[in-house]
C-alpha cells in the first residue's frame, strides 16, 4: 500500500502507526561513508540544534566539522519535509518514547521524538514564534548571563535570514470560524509574529508553501553539497562521551570511536542528552553507581528540571464534515491571560482539526471532531527522566510530573483554559458548526470534576526542555554555565532544548534554533581568541 494521504484524508498522530511505505530501507539510500577517526569539532545530533552549530562551525572555518546523527539522511524522502504530509511519518524516523504524564495514575502517553537529520524540526506543526522579552528576563534571573532578550535578537534575525516564514499562512474554514469566535469574543485578531499578547489569528509557520523550513533543509540541504570541512554521518549512534579530566576526548558509537581535538558539542535533545550524559558517567553520582556505571561527575541536575507545556482538550463533534486542512492539522491559536498579574499570556491554545488520542491502549478516533486545547505557557511542575540500566538501548522513563506544582497553578491555570474552550464553542459563529462536547462532556462542570478529567486525560504539546539546566555556576542543580559548558568541563557544550532555564511562552523550535545560533557564536568566538 501506498498510502500518501491528500489533504482530505483523515491523518494520525505521529509515532502511532506505521505504513507499508515506511518498510522501505531508507538506511541503504543514505550515503553511509567510512566514519572519520577525528576531527576538532565533534556535533552529536542533527536536529533542530545541531543542524544549525554543525553549518555554522564549518562556514566559520575554524576546523573540521563532524556531526553525528543516529537516523536517516532526511533529504533522502522528499515526503519528510512536506508539511502537508505531516503524521504520516511513521517508524523509521520515530524514536517512540512512552512518558507518564502524570505521577502516581500508571497512564503512559506516546511522547514524539523525531530520529532524523532535521530532528522534531522534521515533523513538528512548524509554529513559529518568538517569545516575549519577559522569558529571557526570567532566564537572566535564574543565572543564564548575557541571555537577556535584547542580545538576542540578532540570533532571531539570523534564523530569519535562512528560514522562510509564512506570516499569514491559509487556514481552512473551521480554523476561519476558530479566529472570528475569538473575535466574537472581544479579543484582537493579531499577527503572533509581531507580539505575543492575548488574541486570536493563524499560526506564523516556518514553511514555504509545503517545504519545511527546519534546521536540516534551510541550512544542510543539499548535503552533497555542503563546505568539505563538514562531515554529516547519519545512521551513526553516540552511545558514550570519554572523558580525561575536565575534557571530553572521544565520542564511542555504533559504528566506532571519533577524537575531537578541540569541543564536543552535545545536541541530542531534552530526552537524549541527559541519558548520554548519564551513560557517560556526568549525573547523580549515587544513581549512576547503583546501575553500575562508573561516575566522572556529581551533577544531579542532568535529567531532572524537566518542564514541558501540559494541555488538555475540549472535544466537539462537529455537525458537518470537516474541511480538507491547508498545511498542518493546527492552524490557528488563540493566546489568553487568565491572570491579569501575568507579563504574558499564560494560556495558549491549539486548535487542531481531527482528534485521535495519544494514550498506550485508548487510540480512539473521533471523525469530524475537532479539539481546542490550552496549554499551561508557563507552568510550575517539573518531571524528570531516570535511567532503567547502563545500556543506550534502553528507554529512559520520563516522568512528567504534570500539575505537580504545590500550589496547583498548572491545573488551576488548565482549568481556566478549559472553561475558555468552551466559551469559544459557545460563541455563535462556533456553535454554528457544533453538533456536542464529546469530551469533558457537558456533565464536567465543577473544578472537582475537570480536575479529574485533566488528570486522566491531559496531553503534550511535545516541548520537553529543561533538562540539562543552564544557570549560575554555583547552583547545585545547573548542569551548563551561560557559554553553555558542562559545569566542571572545558570542551564540552550541550546546546539544545534542554538548556532552558526555564519554559518559554510560545512554542519551542525557534527558541531552540536561537540557542543554536548563540551557542555557534560562542565557540566560534572562543576559536579565534
Ligand atoms: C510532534 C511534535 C510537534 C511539534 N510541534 C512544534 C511546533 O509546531 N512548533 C514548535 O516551535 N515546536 C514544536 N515541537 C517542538 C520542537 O520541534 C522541538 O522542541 C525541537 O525540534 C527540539 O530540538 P532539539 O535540537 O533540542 O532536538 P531534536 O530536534 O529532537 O534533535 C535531536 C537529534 O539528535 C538525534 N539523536 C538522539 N540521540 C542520539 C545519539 N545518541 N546519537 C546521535 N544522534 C542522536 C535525534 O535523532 C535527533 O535528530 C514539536 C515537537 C514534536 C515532537
Amino acid at each position: 500500500m501506498n498510502f500518501r494521504p491528500t489533504s482530505k484524508q483523515p491523518r494520525f498522530s505521529r509515532g502511532i502507526i506505521s505504513y507499508d511505505i515506511f518498510l522501505t530501507d531508507f538506511s541503504m539510500k543514505t550515503s553511509n561513508q567510512s566514519l572519520p577517526e577525528n576531527c576538532d569539532y565533534l556535533v552529536i545530533g542533527g536536529g533542530s540544534a545541531g543542524a544549525i552549530i554543525a553549518r555554522r562551525l564549518a562556514d566559520a572555518n575554524i576546523g573540521r566539522v563532524v556531526l553525528v546523527e543516529a537516523g536517516i539522511n532526511d533529504q533522502d524522502d522528499p515526503a519528510l519535509q512536506n508539511l502537508s504530509l505531516l503524521d504520516n511519518q511513521g517508524d523509521h524516523t520515530e524514536w517512540g518514547f512512552l512518558a507518564y504524564p502524570v505521577a502516581d495514575r500508571n497512564n503512559r502517553i506516546h511522547y514524539s521524538r523525531a530520529k532524523m537529520l532535521g530532528g522534531c524540526g522534521n515533523h513538528n506543526d512548524c509554529a513559529f514564534l518568538i517569545p516575549p522579552d519577559s522569558d529571557f528576563d526570567r532566564w537572566k534571573n535564574l543565572g543564564a548571563t548575557g541571555w537577556e532578550a535584547s542580545s538576542l535578537i540578532k540570533y532571531f534575525d539570523r534564523i530569519e535570514s535562512m528560514v522562510h516564514v509564512e506570516r499569514q499562512p491559509p487556514v481552512n474554514p473551521e480554523s476561519r470560524r476558530f479566529i472570528d469566535a475569538g473575535i466574537e469574543l472581544g479579543l484582537k485578531e493579531v499577527d503572533f509574529r509581531k507580539s505575543i499578547t492575548e488574541g486570536v489569528g493563524p499560526f506564523p509557520l516556518n514553511s514555504n508553501g509545503d517545504l519545511r523550513q527546519s534546521s536540516s533543509v534551510a541550512y544542510l540541504h543539499p548535503v552533497a553539497e555542503l563546505p568539505e570541512n563538514l562531515n554529516v554521518c547519519c545512521n551513526t549512534q553516540a552511545a558514550r562521551i570519554i572523558f580525561e579530566g575536565t575534557k571530553a576526548t572521544v565520542v564511542v558509537t555504533d559504528r566506532g570511536s571519533i577524537k575531537a581535538n578541540r569541543e564536543i558539542i552535545l545536541a541530542t535533545g531534552a530526552i537524549h542528552s541527559p541519558q548520554l550524559l548519564m551513560l557517560s558517567g556526568v549525573g547523580d553520582q549515587k544513581v549512576l553507581t547503583e546501575l553500575g556505571i562508573e561516575p566522572v561527575a556529581h551533577l544531579p541536575g542532568v535529567g531532572s528540571n524537566l518542564v514541558d507545556h501540559s494541555s488538555a482538550n475540549l472535544i466537539l463533534a462537529l455537525n458537518r464534515e470537516l474541511s480538507p486542512w491547508t498545511m498542518t492539522c493546527c492552524e490557528a491559536t488563540m493566546l489568553l491571560k487568565s491572570n491579569s498579574q501575568e507579563p504574558a499570556p499564560d494560556l495558549l491554545y491549539h486548535f487542531v482539526l481531527g482528534v485521535r488520542d495519544k494514550y498506550e491502549g485508548r487510540e480512539s478516533h473521533y471523525t469530524n471532531s475537532v479539539k481546542i486545547s490550552p496549554n499551561v505557557t508557563r507552568p510550575k511542575s517539573r518531571g524528570n527522566l531516570a535511567l532503567v540500566s547502563s545500556q543506550i538501548s534502553d528507554a529512559p522513563r520520563i516522568n512528567l510530573n504534570y500539575f505537580s506544582d504545590p500550589l496547583g497553578y498548572d491545573i488551576d491555570t488548565l482549568i481556566q483554559g478549559l472553561r475558555g474552550s468552551r466559551k469559544l464553542a459557545e460563541t455563535r459563529v462556533f456553535s454554528e458548526m457544533v453538533d456536542h462536547e464529546i469530551m469533558p462532556g457537558p456533565d464536567a462542570q465543577s473544578d472537582d470534576q475537570l480536575t479529574e478529567y485533566i488528570l486522566n486525560t491531559c496531553e503534550t504539546v511535545y516541548h520537553p526542555s529543561g533538562t540539562c539546566k543552564m544557570g549560575n555556576p554555583d547552583a547545585p542543580d545547573t548542569v551548563v554555565t551561560p557559554d553553555l559548558k558542562l559545569k566542571g568541563f572545558d570542551n564540552l557544550r550541550v546546546c539544545d532544548a534542554s538548556v532552558f532555564p526555564d519554559m518559554v511562552t510560545v512554542n519551542i523550535n525557534n527558541t531552540v534554533m536561537m540557542v543554536a545560533e548563540k551557542a555557534a557564536d560562542l565557540i566560534i568566538q572562543d576559536a579565534k581568541r
